[in-house]
């Protein structure tokens, strides 16, 4: 009662309760590997504002994303519940997708809103539309919405940066052309690749103004585009960097991250401000040179490699944070907790929560909560189950699966879906301390790493024990009817689907 009181006090009268509950700002990069950041080694990456985070930040070596793909992971991030029990899998959400992540699942914002934070997310949301755009991010407790709500590559499309170049490819001419959202409302089709991103930054420093102004805590959730295929940038990122398109893409995100930076300097926030950002998996290496870099790690999108699912991850909050880096186990699961707490939000109880709470690590220097990870493969399913578990600095593969997200001439025959999928047993275990790359399995018919194996074991047992698949929303399948169109009913579909009375640039058919 006191709680609710409380909340409703915060929206309504915006007392000075309301103030004391920190600003969150998610910053969620896509298909940006463990290696491509300056500040995790790359040589050629210019991204002074992440740098300026990193330096001021917690930097961590071990945070994992929830799944190898897009839409998995990004329903753990959102729900802190991994894919199997959500029902995000196997692969992603297509543009006509018609199931999306089921309302009966409630999410970070939802919570957030509830404690009296206003609510947005700006970008790539890319867990459904549905046919009544039912699964919007607006039915899932976002107060505001700009973006594209799936990749930028399940569009047609043809210029990627200025002044009129290609994309390298010309995406899905089956589907409609990418539409802007503004909350349930197209408000550009085609996407403007050129703008998207000035369009993306001014939605989110303009919503931290406005929070700001209101003196009301805040969520935002800045989901890029950057870094997916096809890259893409505006006149000022065009040739701006020495790494080529996706260096271009990458100071692009650079500039949206100070763009946000400034506002919630300009605004006043900056000390009641969290803000974490990380990305949602590995690289995309069937891209090649225009696709990211996983560093030592092995493999990258689409596998259960360390370089599909462990990301780069920065923790800034100045006076609350101390900046270094950290070795401590984390995921992207663990987010929904540790902003709940931060925003003095109960952890709900009805249903199985998988994060736990990462306050010890960024406000303590404490060692992390999570005592194992789980790894589910792009393919999940409830036949094989969990892929992997990385127990302290031991990890274990009961499976592995190669993918086709690897080009022929691809060096690992491991990543390339030529590999198949092989079960292992006893399973191949690795120690990631000594060998991030996974590259020498250890010998597990003797001691110590029988005995590890045995520990693992358990761990997957207890665990699985505890999931309950759930039906498989992506399986529901696509249809032309759930594809988001400004013009519904319109002809010839899907290319007639535009805000504009001629054809834009950006999808004219050759
Ligand atoms: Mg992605």
């Amino acid at each position: 009662m006191e709680f609710k009181l409380l909340t409703l006090l915060c929206v309504f009268i915006h007392t000075v309760n309301c103030d004391d509950k920190p600003n969150i700002v998610l910053l969620f990069a896509d298909d940006l590997g463990w290696g491509d950041l300056a500040s995790y080694g790359h040589p050629t990456s210019t991204s002074p504002n992440m740098d300026k985070m990193a330096k001021e930040g917690l930097r961590f070596m071990n945070f994992y994303s929830s799944n190898p793909v897009c839409s998995p992971s990004r329903s753990s991030l959102m729900t802190g519940r991994y894919p199997s029990r959500t029902g995000i899998y196997p692969g992603v959400f297509n543009c006509g997708s018609v199931g999306g992540l089921p309302l009966n699942e409630t999410t970070v914002a939802a919570q957030l809103k509830k404690a009296g934070y206003g609510t947005a997310i700006v970008g790539k949301w890319h867990l459904g539309v549905g046919e009544n755009q039912q699964y919007l991010p607006t039915k899932h407790g976002f107060d505001h919405y700009t973006g594209i709500p799936y990749s930028h590559d399940m569009c047609p499309y043809y210029v990627c940066f200025y002044p009129n170049q290609s994309c390298f490819d010309h995406g899905r001419q089956g589907d409609t052309p990418c539409p802007v959202f503004q909350d349930e409302k197209i408000m550009q089709q085609p996407a403007d690749f050129l703008t998207l991103s000035e369009t993306y930054s001014t939605a989110a420093t303009s919503f931290i103004h406005q929070m700001a102004d209101k003196k009301q805590p805040f969520f935002l959730y800045m989901a890029f585009q950057h870094t997916h295929h096809p890259q893409f940038a505006s006149k000022m990122f065009t040739n701006s960097s020495i790494r080529g398109m996706f260096g271009d893409a990458l100071n692009e995100l650079d500039w949206q991250v100070g763009q946000i930076f400034d506002a919630i300097n300009e605004a006043g926030v900056s000390q009641n401000t969290f803000v974490f950002f990380t990305s949602d998996n590995g690289p995309s290496l069937v891209r090649e040179v225009r696709g990211g870099n996983a560093g030592p790690l092995r493999c990258g999108k689409g596998t259960t490699y360390e370089g599909g699912m462990r990301e780069p991850a920065i923790a800034w909050w100045p006076g609350k944070i101390k900046p270094g880096k950290t070795l401590e186990l984390a995921a992207t699961v663990d987010l929904f907790p540790t902003f709940l707490k931060l925003a003095d939000v109960p952890i709900p109880t009805d249903r199985v929560i998988d994060g736990v709470d990462m306050s010890p690590i960024l406000f303590e220097n404490e060692m992390s909560q999570r005592e194992y990870y789980i790894y589910y493969p792009s393919g999940a399913s409830p036949e094989k189950g969990v892929y992997a578990i990385r127990h302290k600095e031991y990890k274990a593969h009961y499976y592995t699966s190669g993918t086709g997200l690897y080009s022929a001439h691809y060096p690992d025959a491991a990543c390339k879906a030529s590999a198949g999928t092989v079960k292992h047993d006893p399973p191949l275990l690795f120690n990631l301390n000594y060998d991030p790359g996974e590259l020498n399995p250890l010998n597990t018919t003797e001691s110590p790493y029988n005995e590890i194996v045995k520990t693992i074991n358990k761990i997957k047992e207890k665990f699985e024990a505890t999931v309950v698949w759930a039906e498989s929303e992506i399986r529901k399948g696509d249809n032309n009817t759930a594809k988001p169109c400004a013009k519904p009913g319109c002809t010839p579909f899907p290319h007639c689907c535009t805000t504009t009375p001629s054809m834009s640039k950006t999808t004219r058919v050759l």
